[in-house]
């Protein structure tokens, strides 16, 4: 993952608060830009909590994979289609959940890549397929 002002790598950095209250020492995770940019010394983007870095890397997952809609679109059209024996339309049937699996997994495994920093933002996005080429696989 890259610093969206400067490019530089992100970095995570764990903290200790201790809460008034109750005297509990929490630890706060946070991922920000480690600054290692040259002429970018003072890079204004803020840290961000890990929680709020998953639910926005979750919205990437989900905006590349398929939408609860046109799986059900997809299913009609199937179930409709005049030309194709009952048999035919089971194994395309099964055929479309076992792409959709294997696409929600691959998700996963990207994340989890990307998370961990084992691939670049830009290769992880490479990797996802683009939700048209999702489609042309689910209609085969
Ligand atoms: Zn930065």
């Amino acid at each position: 993952m890259r610093c969206a002002g400067c490019g530089g790598s992100i970095t995570a950095t764990e903290k200790f608060k201790q809460v008034k209250s109750t005297g509990e020492i929490k630890s706060y995770t946070y991922y920000h830009c480690s600054h290692k940019v040259p002429g970018y010394k003072n890079c204004a983007a803020p840290p961000i909590p890990k929680k709020e870095l998953e639910a926005q890397v979750a919205d990437i997952v989900k905006s590349h994979s398929i939408g609860e809609e046109f799986y059900k679109f997809g299913m009609k059209i199937l179930a409709t289609n005049e030309g194709h024996s009952a048999e035919i339309r089971k194994d395309v049937l099964l055929k479309q959940h076992k792409n959709i699996e294997d696409l929600e997994k691959k998700s996963e495994r990207l994340l989890s890549l990307l998370l961990n920093d084992t691939i670049s933002e830009k290769r992880y996005t490479l990797h996802l397929l683009p939700p048209d080429l999702q489609i042309n696989q689910l209609l085969i």
